[in-house]
């Protein structure tokens, strides 16, 4: 495919493959763009941007409803594409792509809803005879720059908020998955958004993102990636607004009353889909001793029939991570473990890009499998004696995107969601759940804003104050 630029799509002598992860194959490729095609976006989007600011908040609305039901129609073409460049099984790829059509149909209804107050200046001393409100504006070109995991519904949250909100927008997509967003930027244009109001511009981030990051003329970023990225990015950013949406280790307790059968099914949902590659997967479980063995038990056979293969063949149930290096990594990860005194209960096998679906017990906080991000098909079980305990190992992060608590005991269940500092808090459920209208997003090293349409639009909005001095 083709990168967007300027109202036309562009290509380059210079290509990137696009690889499937699942067999090595090139599925298409893009061009690896520059520097140049970085400043020539941006030029362009700051005229799209005077075209979105004077659009109507209806015609907004009728362009991001139009792109959901484009998208509808198109929903197996985009599960196939998410599958082919991300590996996701189709059964995921199809539901990433009606969540899709979720966020950009509340977008749509987004963008007839931006507005402001009232402001009470005589409730202030010298207020008297003051009147006046407060304006949400758009912030003009929007920088959005997406992971490889959601190539599809990823980028959605960012577009769908940003025209919303009457911006101008450039998608820089992942590198190894960067057609649904191009596939996206093409419906967008279908369903009649103004020419330069997007730009979808390909190529390494290390090499474009600076010069995308640092100029002034963007003037809101929106990130979802890695917490160093994320980290570098506000160092180049300057004085602008951001939004950084990173990674996590989300932490999982069971508690001794737990539903164990409930648990283990939450588990094995939350912390292997898409291979685990999921910033919100279910990674610590923290598990009540009294119950340690039996959730254990309960947990080993749920993971142990996860059929593992071509992500398209509808019986399998995970697929390959995306980089054969990655699925390196975790195995180094369970192995380092076990050599410190971890349990293997099931798992810890790698074929080229394939992990297999893994359970490590007995794991240490300090060990990297239950410290560091895993973002893999690995769970590490931790025992705990008490819910303070339970909440201490919980809290002993530098993230906090997502954590959850299997409990019937309300007590616990509150001082969970009041004492463990987490952006999502789930009871009864595991970590990864998500709806697309709810506030998303992280607290400590997992980021900062919040992403669901309502919120991203108030991020991508500056708040103006107007004031009357009407006199007596
Ligand atoms: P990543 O390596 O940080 O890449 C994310 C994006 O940043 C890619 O488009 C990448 O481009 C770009 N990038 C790289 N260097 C850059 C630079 N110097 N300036 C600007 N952009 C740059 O993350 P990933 O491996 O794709 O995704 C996995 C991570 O995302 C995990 O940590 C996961 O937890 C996190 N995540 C968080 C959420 C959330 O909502 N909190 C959701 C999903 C994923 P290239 O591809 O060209 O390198």
């Amino acid at each position: 495919m083709q990168m967007y630029i300027a109202g036309r799509w562009v290509d380059k002598s210079q290509k990137i493959d696009v690889v499937n992860p699942y067999d090595g194959s090139v599925i298409d490729t893009v061009p690896k763009g520059d520097k140049q095609d970085v400043d020539a976006a941006i030029a362009s989007a700051v005229r799209g941007a005077t075209v979105m600011a004077k659009m109507p908040g209806y015609d907004r609305f009728l362009i991001l409803r139009k792109a959901a039901d484009l998208m509808n129609e198109r929903l197996e073409e985009f599960g196939r594409t998410i599958t082919l460049e991300e590996g996701k099984v189709i059964a995921e790829g199809r539901f990433e792509a009606s969540r899709g059509v979720q966020t950009l149909l509340t977008s749509a209804e987004e963008a007839k809803r931006i507005h402001g107050e009232t402001i009470p200046f005589d409730g202030a001393p010298g207020g008297a005879g003051r009147f006046g409100f407060t304006m949400r504006v758009p912030c003009g070109v929007v920088a959005a720059i997406s992971p490889f995991n959601f190539p599809l519904n990823l980028v959605c949250h960012k577009v769908g908020p940003a025209i919303a909100a009457g911006n101008a927008v450039i998608i820089k997509p992942a590198t190894d998955t960067p057609l649904s967003a191009l596939k996206l930027t093409a419906l967008l244009l279908e369903a009649g958004l103004p020419p330069e109001a997007i730009q979808c511009v390909t190529g390494a981030g290390s090499e474009i993102g600076d010069a995308l990051c640092s100029d002034s003329r963007v003037r809101k970023i929106t990130f979802t990636g890695s917490r160093d990225v994320g980290e570098h990015i506000c160092h180049v950013a300057g004085l602008k607004k951001v939004t950084m949406e990173l990674g996590s280790n989300a932490p999982v307790i069971v508690m001794p009353d737990a539903d164990l059968n409930k648990a283990a099914d939450a588990v094995a949902a939350t912390g292997y889909s898409n291979a685990g590659q999921t910033c919100i997967s279910a990674q610590r479980i923290l598990t009540n001793n009294k119950i340690y063995g039996d959730f254990l038990d309960a947990l080993r056979p749920k993971v142990e029939v996860m059929t593992t293969g071509n992500p398209l063949d509808e019986k399998v149930k995970m697929g390959p991570m995306i980089r054969e290096k990655d699925a390196v990594r975790v195995g180094e990860w369970v192995e380092e473990a076990v050599r410190s005194g971890a349990r293997l209960v099931t798992g810890g096998e790698r074929h080229g890009t394939f992990y297999q679906p893994t359970v490590v017990a007995d794991v240490k906080p300090e060990m990297r499998i239950s410290c560091d991000e895993l973002f893999g098909p690995a769970v590490a079980v931790t025992r705990f004696d008490d819910i303070d305990q339970a909440i201490a190992l919980a809290n002993d992060t530098i993230y906090g995107l997502s954590a959850a608590i299997f409990t019937q005991n309300l007590d616990w269940a509150m001082k969970f969601a009041r004492e463990v500092y987490s952006g999502n808090l789930m009871i009864n459920w595991g970590p990864q759940w998500r709806a697309d209208l709810m506030p998303y997003g992280g607290v400590k090293d997992s980021g900062m804003g919040k992403e669901g349409p309502r919120y991203a639009v108030e991020e991508m909005t500056e708040l103006k104050l107007v004031c009357f001095n009407l006199g007596n």
